[in-house]
């Protein structure tokens, strides 16, 4: 429905509507005045005209009796005093006019014949007939007209007197609505002076003047009843937005803290807080482009600690946690603030030294780091002995780009570890050709795995003194088919950098057992089997089951069994290691300790594992007869071995001097070329 807006104020529409009221009121009321008086005027004429006409009748019946017109008009001229009538006229009884009287001749003159009702309008004028009675018989009749001018003439005075007092009542009425509108707009204009001072000021505690009890009064009251209801609202949603942006504030910093976090976290290492990859990476190439503006060196040193692994694997992630942390605060103690030292991954650390001066200081850096790393670290109540392997490449000698000097600082790192260990190594234009190499061979080794193309030789060994076979050591061959038989001093370490050991070493261990297992009838069918096991093999804790698996699956008895594991695994935090060894004893399994003397290992420590037999190094056996400090060594390991109960197997005897010399003092197993080479066993089993 369309709704019709006016512009008209409230304030003139009440004027409007009350002088409308009175003055219809008042119209209605003069209208009715004037109507009455009209009546009354003219009914009041009528009577005194019927009084006049009675008089004038009774005055005259004796006139007419007597048929004397002129004493009839002689009587009805008396009412020449009478101001309204303008004539009369006496008519006999058969209506024929008998005597008559006219104020002014020339204005009026009198019908000849009585008109037929008894009273109307003539000429303009009134007139009335009454009959005249003699002795109860109609006699005459007599007609008298009356003047209406005065009438009217009274009447126009009388509106005139009415018209003033109307505009009167009019003026007034005006003067009256004028102030009476203020009784009821006044309120509702406060009302809306106050709904709009709300709205403009958002002001909700305003309230707006009750002035009145009546409707307007109720709906101010319903207007401040509506504006506690908003300000309730509004208090409540103020309430609500405060906490919403007290929450939204807390939300905020939370994310702010949570992005400064992970921009810390995507920048550092969080174990350490040095700095990680992707930092070290910028930090490389912004040195790199400034070494170049300038014309200046710049050093970049890739570490790596060596054997972290086993101690991590053995005194679990916790010590090993702890070990990096240490490493990384003396890490940073030998370096400047300028440098970049940053934790690459696991025990990796890169040094970024942005401005080098003289090559002097870089091996002193160098030479500084491998020191402090070197010094025993104490964590959790265990003494920790690692060491460090170090790379070092220059730019713009080694590379110009980042990614290459890092490349071949890397390659600097295997060099060192290469080379022993707890050292380190400049970068060399050769380098990269031996970790192709690595690489190539990796991925052969990989292939030829897949390929089942590695083979098991076996190395005799006899009894010292009555040189009869007593057993076998399995040897795993490589042959590939571009480059021949690739030493297992190379394709082993590389098998345990790239973590392929473990299927080597299951894989050497099941072929022997079924091997040995072809020799049922002959004089082999006794002799024991050894198998060199990996110390990374000593991460995993079901070592033994794995053994287990294999001497299940192929039936060779565990008494026959000897696993040679080497002295490195005797460190620090080699308990899991015992528990190891243990539950391989608990097997049936003979252990024995190989290459022994190449690596510190404590006698008290060697008493408390579960040992059956020592292998002297054959480093010193080859040096026997030649310096009598390696014969005197030689002869401390025998006795002390058969002092611990252990027995003695002198490996590598390649000549009848050294066998001589062991026989003599008390080893109890030989091994070595003087006896037999690494062969197939279709070839051991023609031993006799
Ligand atoms: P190892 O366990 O000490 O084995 C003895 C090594 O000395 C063998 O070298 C053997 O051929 C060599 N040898 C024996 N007698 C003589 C001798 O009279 N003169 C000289 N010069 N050498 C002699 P090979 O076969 O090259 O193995 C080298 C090393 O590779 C082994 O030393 C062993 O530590 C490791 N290895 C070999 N096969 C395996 C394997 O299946 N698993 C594991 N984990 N390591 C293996
Ligand atoms: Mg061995
Ligand atoms: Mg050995």
């Amino acid at each position: 429905m369309k709704t019709i807006q006016t512009k008209t104020s409230i304030r003139k529409k009440l004027i409007n509507v009350l002088l409308l009221t009175s003055l219809s009121a008042l119209l209605s009321t003069s209208l009715g005045f004037a109507l009455n008086d009209w009546l009354s005027l003219r009914n009041a004429m009528l009577d005194h005209v019927q009084i006049q006409a009675t008089i004038i009748a009774n005055n005259s019946i004796a006139a007419v009796v007597f048929n004397d017109a002129e004493s009839a008009k002689e009587t009805l001229n008396t009412l020449q005093s009478d101001a309204d009538i303008v004539s009369a006229a006496l008519y006999t009884n058969n209506k024929i006019l008998f005597a008559y009287y006219e104020r002014d001749a020339s204005s009026y003159s009198i019908p000849d014949k009585l008109p037929n009702p008894d009273s109307g309008s003539l000429n303009g004028n009134q007139f009335v007939v009454d009959t005249i009675y003699h002795e109860n018989e109609l006699l005459a009749y007599i007609m008298l007209v009356a003047d209406y001018s005065n009438l009217q003439k009274r009447q126009i005075n009388h509106f005139l007197i009415a018209l003033g007092v109307f505009t009167l009542a009019l003026l007034f009425s005006l003067i009256l609505s004028r102030s009476l509108q203020r009784i009821i707009s006044r309120p509702i204009l406060k009302l809306a002076e106050t709904a709009r001072t709300v709205s403009e000021t958002q002001d909700y505690a305003l309230r707006a003047k009750k002035i009145s009890t009546d409707e307007i009064g109720a709906l101010v009251d319903d207007f401040n009843n509506m504006l506690s209801q908003i300000q309730l609202r509004d208090l409540q949603l103020l309430k609500a937005r405060n906490e919403l942006e007290g929450k939204v504030n807390a939300r905020t910093q939370e994310l702010t803290e949570l992005t400064r976090q992970l921009k810390y976290q995507a920048y550092h290492d969080t174990l350490t807080g040095l700095s990680n990859r992707i930092t070290f990476d910028d930090h490389l190439r912004l040195a790199i482009d400034q070494a170049r503006r300038n014309k200046q060196k710049l050093v970049v040193m890739f570490l790596d600690l060596d054997r972290f692994k086993i101690i991590n694997d053995t005194l679990g992630h916790g010590i090993g946690d702890q070990l990096l942390i240490q490493v990384s605060k003396r890490l940073s103690a030998c370096l400047r603030e300028s440098d970049t030292l940053a934790r690459l991954g696991g025990d990796e650390f890169a040094v970024l030294l942005p401005q080098i001066q003289q090559a002097s200081h870089i091996s002193g850096v160098a030479q500084k780091i491998t020191k402090v790393i070197a010094e025993t670290i104490i964590v959790d109540g265990y003494s920790l002995h690692v060491t460090s392997s170090i790379g070092i490449s220059l730019f713009p000698d080694d590379g110009e780009r980042a990614e290459t000097i890092v490349k071949n600082a890397d390659t600097a790192m295997y060099r060192s570890k290469d080379q022993g260990r707890n050292q380190f190594t400049f970068f060399s234009a050769k380098m990269n050709e031996r970790a192709e190499r690595r690489l190539l061979l990796e991925t052969r080794l990989r292939k030829a795995l897949k390929e089942n193309r590695l083979r098991v030789h076996y190395q005799p060994r006899f009894d010292t003194h009555s040189l009869k076979l007593i057993g076998v050591e399995a040897l795993a061959r490589w042959s590939d088919p571009d480059e021949g038989a690739i030493s297992p001093g190379e394709f082993i370490p590389l098998a345990e950098e790239c973590g392929l050991i473990a299927k080597i070493d299951e894989w050497v261990l099941e072929t022997a057992c079924r091997d040995m297992l072809t020799n049922k009838n002959d004089a082999t069918s006794q002799i024991s089997l050894a198998v060199n096991l990996s110390p990374a093999q000593f991460i995993r804790k079901d070592l033994h089951e794995v053994v287990a698996a294999i001497l299940d699956r192929t039936g060779f008895p565990a008494s026959r069994l000897e696993l040679e594991i080497t002295e490195s695994l005797f460190g620090p935090g080699s308990k899991d290691v015992c528990t190891s060894l243990e539950h391989l004893r608990n097997l049936g399994i003979e252990l024995s300790i190989d290459d022994f003397g190449t690596a510190y290992s404590s006698l008290s420590r060697l008493k408390q594992l579960p040992l059956n037999t020592l292998k002297i190094d054959q480093s010193f056996v080859r040096d026997l007869g030649k310096t009598p400090e390696d014969d005197a060594l030689v002869k401390t390991i025998i006795t002390m071995a058969h002092n611990l109960n252990l027995k003695v197997v002198a490996e590598g005897v390649e000549s009848e001097l050294q066998y001589q010399f062991i026989k003599r003092h008390g080893c109890d197993t030989v091994q070595g070329f003087l006896f037999g080479k690494p062969v197939p066993y279709s070839l051991i089993k023609k031993i006799k």
